[in-house]
């Protein structure tokens, strides 16, 4: 630590300082008797602005402020799983954060736990070379997650000497390397990407489990994802969700502003359900990094770039990793305020005009790619909106889209019918590029590309038709057009809506999800010859079999709903 002066102003989570001694831009800083941590944001003339990741309750002009030689970093090694950390990486004990509770002012606590021993199994040997960014040795972090202990990406060299199969704790050294001491652990700077050998394209589907977003908006692995609604459509809902169902390794979430009671939930909720891949409870694959709305707000600046190192570390080892963060607009509420701290000029909505820059910043650290080691590894970000009063022309809603190819609105009405999840079909998309539609007609289906088009042909069609029968009357529309209504209010009851809360609906696989959708989409094609045969859209809609497919979703295997398409052939035949 370096003295450089002493506090001119405070204004809430920002502080000025007189600055003799040089410092960076991005260099952390200690301020005030309890020494609270910050980073510089600012430097003008001999003026460093920092922003404070503490409350700065108490901090006056006159205090002093000192630097410490280094950029805000995270530690990565074993033992980030399962843990809950606020925005700047200090670990959070469980029942504190339960009670939204935060750290004493001023801590110093390392995010690894230092006493903890590690089972340690070597994979080189001395003589052998190795480059930057490959494993020297595997800890098994958790039973069904094998760590491998990276070489820092700045290093490479010879092993001069590595230790044997033995228990280590994370700062032991371990190995020596091109004349560097390696630990279980290094530190990164949490504002760097973390290189890769090849960035490669979108072409596997994070299959999430919930039939709307996989079959109508499919994500890539490596892809991001815009989830906006207003208050109470089910955005947290539906990270929860994904949280336990979607394919990935390693998740890490980000309550980024939210209240405090939801990540309470979370913690009672999680280790009590079980990974349905490996069995073991979901708090085992999970990070928590927690800055909820009663935490200081330049740490909720930070929480997403501290998650998203965390998950580029893990990718780097060769896992699927997403990020959850919820949400990105309480981030940009953050950025606001600190910027109004700063007296910058604002640009649209008081949000500081870099927010582009900086949701682009946060979006750029997704991707699928060959890590350093040649391994396959990806991060993908979901994030949360939440635009006041719902209106998804703000700032931040749309910015995001300039950087998502997934966009996954939720809709009141929708939310206020109970129909979840309350995906709004006309205002979501998702980029299908070739690749991944040949992967679906692999695993899911043949002709899953033409019928994911048909089906959001057909909801496209029914919601003007519903438009036409509000202002006319559902009696105004033709018989055939009456029925496709029909059959759109079908497709919702028995593919769009899923529940949360029913265990057997939890997750759909990509085989079920198509059978559903084939099923719908059979009964449209039948019902409309037998409508041009004379049927009525009341018979048809009326049918046994119609009722059916409505139930489909909850038991029904995929050899059960098939069967439903003869049944349909029977009932709508001469
Ligand atoms: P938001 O985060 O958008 O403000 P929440 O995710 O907290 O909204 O959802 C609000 C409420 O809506 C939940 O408490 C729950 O009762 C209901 N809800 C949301 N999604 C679902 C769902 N998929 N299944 C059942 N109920 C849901
Ligand atoms: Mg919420």
């Amino acid at each position: 630590m370096t003295s450089l002066g002493s506090i001119t102003r405070v204004s809430g989570a920002v502080v000025e300082a007189d600055c003799r001694g040089a410092v960076a831009l991005g260099e952390v800083v200690r301020v005030g008797a309890e020494r609270l941590l910050g980073e510089v944001i600012a430097l003008r003339g001999g003026v460093a602005t920092a922003q404070i990741y503490e409350e700065t309750d108490g901090l006056a002009a006159g205090d002093p402020f000192e630097a410490a030689g280094e950029p805000l970093l995270v530690e990565l090694g074993p033992g980030l799983l399962g843990q809950v950390f606020d925005g700047v990486q200090r670990p959070l004990d469980r029942l504190a954060a339960a009670q939204g509770d935060f750290l004493r002012r001023g801590a110093v606590s390392p995010a690894l736990d230092r006493d903890r021993l590690w089972p340690f199994q070597p994979l080189v040997q001395v003589g052998q070379w190795v480059d930057r960014g490959t494993a020297i040795g595997t800890v098994p972090e958790t039973a069904s997650l094998q760590h491998r202990v990276l070489v820092p990406p700045s290093i490479s060299g010879e092993v001069a000497w590595i230790t044997k199969e033995s228990a280590a704790r994370v700062d032991d050294v371990v190995a020596r390397v091109g004349g560097r001491e390696l630990r279980l652990f290094h530190s990164w700077r949490v504002r760097a990407r973390r290189p890769v050998r090849a960035w490669l394209p979108p072409s596997l589907p994070m299959i999430t489990g919930q039939r709307v977003l996989d079959t109508l908006f499919p994500l890539p692995l490596g892809g991001s994802a815009g989830l906006p609604g207003g208050f109470g459509t089910g955005k947290t809902v539906l990270q929860h969700q994904l949280c336990k169902w979607a394919d990935a390794d390693v998740i890490v979430y980000v309550a980024c502003g939210e209240r405090g009671n939801e990540i309470t939930h979370m913690l009672r909720d999680l280790p009590r359900l079980t990974d349905p891949r490996t069995g073991r409870p979901l708090s085992e694959r999970t990070i928590i990094v927690a800055n909820t709305s009663n935490m200081p707000v330049a740490a909720r600046e930070s929480s997403i770039f501290t998650a998203v190192t965390i998950a580029e570390y893990y990718r780097d080892m060769g896992y699927r990793v997403a990020v959850l963060a919820d949400s990105t607009s309480r981030w940009a509420e953050a950025l606001r305020e600190i910027s109004g701290r700063l007296g910058q000029m604002p640009a649209e909505e008081g949000y500081p005009p870099d927010l582009p820059s900086r949701l682009a910043a946060f979006y750029e650290r997704a991707g699928r790619a060959q890590t350093l080691e040649g391994r396959e590894g990806s991060v993908t970000l979901i994030s949360a909106i939440s635009p006041a009063g719902g209106d998804l022309t703000e700032p931040v809603t749309r910015h995001t889209q300039a950087f998502t190819r997934t966009f996954w609105t939720l809709d009141k009405d929708l939310a206020a019918a109970r129909s979840y999840p309350a995906v709004g079909v006309q205002a979501s998309w998702g980029d299908v590029p070739e690749p991944l539609e040949v992967w679906w007609e692999e695993h899911g289906g043949h002709g899953w590309g033409r019928l994911r088009k048909e089906a959001l042909a057909l909801l496209g069609e029914a919601a003007q038709l519903e438009a036409t029968a509000r202002l006319l009357g559902a009696d105004s529309l033709p018989e055939r057009q009456r029925f496709l209504l029909g059959v759109a209010g079908v497709l919702e009851e028995a593919f769009l809506q899923q529940s949360a809360f029913d265990a057997r609906e939890a997750r759909d696989e990509p085989p079920r999800q198509f059978a559903l959708l084939r099923a719908v989409l059979h009964f449209r094609d039948r019902g409309l010859s037998a409508i041009e045969r004379g049927k009525t859209e009341a018979a048809l809609l009326s049918l046994p079999v119609a009722a059916k497919l409505r139930q489909a979703r909850a038991a029904a295997t995929v050899e059960e709903i098939a069967a439903l398409e003869r049944e349909i052939d029977l009932a709508t035949g001469e």
